[in-house]
């Protein structure tokens, strides 16, 4: 607890420092390549009967939405005075973010890293290290995700002098919803910006379509426009099918209760033990999801979906042809959806946030065929 309302004290102070924005802003602008751009997917708009963007996330350097998070949690890092920082990480792309915010800020980085992960994200380690990080291997549990997470919170309790634990979504204790979601939210105001109706080339959004893992690059789009009356869908992971039990769709088909340190809807038995998740996509493969995606769903602010491993693959295939972006299996799952739905979305003008291109996963899809 001191660690959390320290840091809740540290993050109201800095968010509330023009000094701090300028040089996140800064390094948004010039390092990550922010704003990314909104691209109207031409052919697909056509075949679908429906207006097409997308906000290209993918494009953001080190290629998703993560940056994001990770440049504002390693510059606050800085001004707490602190020297090392700590994370976890499932498919490594939140590592990868996390290391490359530290090398460019000069941070002493250690990343957990489940020992199944780290088998099945190979390229990512070596991103890493090459960026100068330690991944820590964490053996406990299954060996992946939810052990990392849960390791990186055993490190932190011992070691908070010195270091800051930045977690990878809206998930965890607060202020980390809070402040990933605060950090993440320029997705949605660049949106109102480049979407605001001033021309036919910048209509207003009817629905805006995001795959929701721990939920931050959903919270990041939806959250400036939430309540504004656009129609807003997060897409969870079916995996094999809700039926089959193997999923990661926390919203759509779990039930309330409590996982490192929320309370919110998650995958659990009767006795109220965590579930593993399942996911084609490793960034969706989570048994929990924000807190704030909770209190959404409940007040009936977001529509929650699923969609399939298969179903997300095709969708790969489908932007990658017509389009010339591979976006990420996780990205996919959104896209899916939208084709699914195309009827009932017919003339309505959607973006889909592109949360990440699919470089990491072409290997992956590959092997599966
Ligand atoms: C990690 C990741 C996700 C899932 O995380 P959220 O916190 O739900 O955004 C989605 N897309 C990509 C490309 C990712 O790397």
């Amino acid at each position: 607890m001191p660690a959390l309302e320290q840091l809740e004290v540290e993050f109201t102070k800095a968010w509330a420092d023009p000094g701090f924005h300028q040089e996140l802003d800064d390094l948004l602008r010039d390092f990550v390549g922010r704003p990314t751009p909104v691209y109207r997917a031409a052919r697909l708009s056509d075949r679908l009967g429906i207006d097409l963007y997308l906000k290209r996330e993918d494009l953001a350097h080190t290629g998703a939405h993560k940056i994001n998070n990770t440049m504002g949690q390693a510059l606050l890092t800085k001004r707490m005075g602190k020297r090392r920082v700590i994370a976890e990480t499932g498919a490594g792309q939140h590592g990868v973010a996390t290391a490359t915010a530290c090398a460019l800020l000069g941070q002493e980085c250690v990343v957990y890293m489940g020992e199944k992960d780290i088998e099945r994200q190979a390229l990512n380690v070596h991103r890493m290290r090459m960026l100068g990080t330690e991944v820590r291997p964490v053996t406990s549990g299954a060996g992946t995700l939810k052990d990392a997470v849960s390791a990186a919170m055993r490190d932190w309790v011992s070691s908070v002098d010195g270091t800051h634990y930045i977690i990878g979504s809206v998930v965890g204790p607060h202020p980390f919803p809070w402040m990933v979601r605060e950090l993440q939210k320029v997705i949605g105001e660049e949106l109102l910006e480049q979407m605001d109706g001033s021309s036919p080339h910048r209509p207003v959004p009817d629905v805006i379509v995001a795959c929701v893992g721990g939920g931050s690059n959903a919270m990041g789009v939806f959250y400036p426009y939430a309540g504004s009356g656009v129609d807003l869908v997060g897409v969870e992971a079916a995996g094999f099918g809700l039926e089959s039990g193997h999923h990661g769709a926390s919203l759509v088909a779990g039930s309330p209760g409590v996982i490192h340190g929320s309370m919110t809807y998650l995958l659990q038995d009767d006795q109220g033990q965590i579930l593993e998740a399942h996911s084609i996509s490793a960034g969706l493969d989570y048994p929990g999801v924000g807190p704030e995606h909770s209190y959404f769903k409940d007040h009936g602010m977001v529509r929650y979906v699923s969609i399939t491993d298969e179903e997300a693959v095709e969708a790969v295939h489908l932007l990658a042809s017509i389009e010339g972006i591979i976006p990420a299996l996780e990205s996919a799952h959104a896209l899916a959806w939208i084709t699914k739905e195309a009827k009932s979305l017919e003339g309505k003008t959607v973006v889909l946030n592109l949360s990440g291109r699919g470089d990491k996963d072409v290997q992956q899809i590959v092997d599966a065929e």
